[in-house]
């Protein structure tokens, strides 16, 4: 399994746990995006039978990303209805990386979680933070002086 059908795996798998509604503030998620674009990521994605190096568990403890609501309120996406040998592969293949790119669990689901993001975020078009901030540096650069200003005032 390479990296980009191990991300794919897990976007499609994200995007089936959608409609998903906050149960504090009632507010609807209708996509994986729309969720990505109004919530904000909170600590680190974790994988328990990753972390326990138990890559083919009978019965997985499961992974689970953490965000924040605009209300404050925790919303956790889990890999609960993914299918046991799906989840498998995504154990080994997550740990043969760690290996290879001498990572821990917890910075390669960090490294996965940013890579998800952006390939979310940029299907649309949608701006990512990095191109903000692109946009944001070029307008300050480019803002007229007041040089002439004494001349019209
Ligand atoms: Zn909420």
């Amino acid at each position: 399994m390479t990296e980009a059908e191990a991300i794919s795996i897990m976007i499609s798998h994200m995007e089936g746990l959608f409609p998903k509604t906050c149960p504090n503030c009632q507010r609807q998620f209708v996509t994986l995006r729309d969720f990505m674009l109004n919530t904000m990521p909170i600590g680190n994605p974790i994988a328990h039978d990753l972390e326990l190096g138990d890559l083919r568990p009978l019965h997985p403890v499961g992974a689970v990303t953490v965000s924040n609501c605009r209300c404050g309120s925790s919303l956790a996406l889990t890999s609960d209805g993914m299918s046991v040998f799906r989840y498998w592969e995504l154990l080994i293949w997550a740990h043969r990386e760690t290996k290879r790119r001498g990572l821990t669990p917890k910075e390669l689901l960090q490294y996965v979680r940013w890579e998800i993001r952006k390939k979310v975020l940029s299907e649309l078009n949608e701006l990512s933070s990095i191109s903000w901030y692109e946009n944001s540096k070029q307008k300050v650069s480019t803002k007229p002086t007041t040089i002439c200003s004494a001349g019209w005032s």
